[in-house]
């Protein structure tokens, strides 16, 4: 199957009890039995959730992996794999990644004895180098946010199977669309399904989508016995998001595409970071492993001053000043104060955020209308 029909099909069959053909949402929290062990494959529903069961399939497809484990949130299902590890372990992490997931190593784990080490990790050597005989996984998010650099999953994790260290894929910012790390050699693909996935800004939700039984029984057990599982509605919602994401990243990496073009030319704008440029550091890469190159766009100004990126970011009406990303509307962001807020000053800088960054999350709008909010927004400097 392709993926524009998986994204339809995959794991959905119409429901065998009333020929529904849309997956229902079972709102129920336990199944009855006839006799004691004696059910239908359903005991209790943070164990099993036959809605929640449709997306796990679906999404195992997609990224052409064999087992989905859902979240309640893509940080609990990153909270999931951190608890595979060991006091004393530590992660190699990708410098500028998600803030929520620097602060959960950072503020969470680090108290429990399992240390990031945070490394640019466009120059694979240099990550081999930063192994030690404590590295028991490598977080690898790519493109990463919001300075848009992209990471060689391939190389990453030929040299950590070389060491037998676990990797996992932050697929969030691709999504399976533009890119699926599990065929790249990734042990683990990680979802913050609330955004591309979900693509409607209406609902949180995480997954995680493994290849191997052995992984797939250490995260249904953690699923179950930490109990941080998504309901049943918000399963349903992920699962109709889906059908059309590949219609609405084809659609926003076109976006996103003139978007930059149009930035680059600007007087005002500083630095365009966008992967789809022929002289980003990191092109050629991005050309090997992804479809295309995304619907996110950061820049920033020449003269680096936070009034003059707050004029903009008070002054778009198309794009909504909001954390987030992935949904059908434009959204406009600065991370240093919103979504990277919780990464010291000193963090930020080292990976080129200047306070005067500004992320775009391109929707899926008439590109000339946002080109135009985004024109008149500018026109106030
Ligand atoms: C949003 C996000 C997360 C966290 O996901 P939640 O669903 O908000 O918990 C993790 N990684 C990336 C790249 C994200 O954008």
């Amino acid at each position: 199957m392709k993926f524009g029909t998986k994204v339809i099909h995959a794991g959905i069959e119409p429901d065998p009890s009333t020929g529904a053909i849309m997956t229902p949402i079972f709102q129920t929290s336990t199944y009855v039995q006839n006799a004691p062990g004696d059910h239908k494959g359903f005991e209790y529903a943070r164990t099993q959730n036959p809605t929640r069961k449709v997306l796990e399939t679906n999404l195992a497809a997609l990224e052409n992996g064999k087992y989905g484990i859902c979240f309640s949130s893509g940080l609990a299902a990153m909270d999931a794999v951190l608890k595979t590890l060991n006091p004393g372990d530590e992660i190699l992490a990708t410098s500028d990644l998600y803030g929520g997931s620097y602060r959960l190593i950072t503020k969470v784990y680090d108290k429990f004895g399992i240390k990031g080490k945070f490394i640019p990790m466009d120059n694979p050597e240099a990550v081999a180098k930063k192994i030690t005989k404590k590295t028991k996984l490598i977080w690898i998010e790519t493109p990463t946010n919001p300075m848009l650099n992209i990471i060689d999953i391939k190389r990453i994790c030929k040299i950590a199977k070389q060491k037998k260290i676990l990797t996992c894929v932050d697929n969030t910012f691709a999504s399976p669309y533009l890119q699926t790390p599990l065929d790249l050699g990734a042990d683990i693909v990680l979802h913050s399904a609330t955004k591309y996935l979900g693509g409607h800004s209406d609902v949180i939700l995480g997954a995680i989508i493994v290849k191997t039984k052995k992984l797939a029984d250490q995260f249904y057990f953690i699923q179950n016995a930490s109990g941080a599982v998504p309901g049943p509605q918000d399963c349903f919602l992920i699962l109709r998001g889906i059908k059309t994401l590949h219609l609405r990243v084809q659609r926003a990496c076109k976006n996103a595409k003139h978007i930059a073009k149009y930035l680059v030319a600007h007087p005002k704008v500083g630095k365009v970071f966008y992967p789809g440029f022929k002289d980003h550091p990191n092109h050629e890469v991005a050309k090997k492993q992804m479809n295309d190159f995304g619907g996110m766009v950061s820049f920033d100004f020449k003269d680096d001053s936070f009034s003059t990126a707050k004029k903009v970011l008070s002054n778009t009406r198309l794009f909504a000043l909001a954390e987030s990303l992935g949904g059908v509307e434009s959204l406009i962001g600065h991370p240093a104060s919103m979504t990277h807020g919780s990464i010291p000053k000193a963090e930020r800088m080292k990976v080129g955020l200047k306070d005067s960054l500004i992320r775009l999350s391109v929707g899926v709008e008439d590109v000339d209308d946002l080109i135009q909010d985004l024109e008149s927004a500018f026109s106030n400097l």
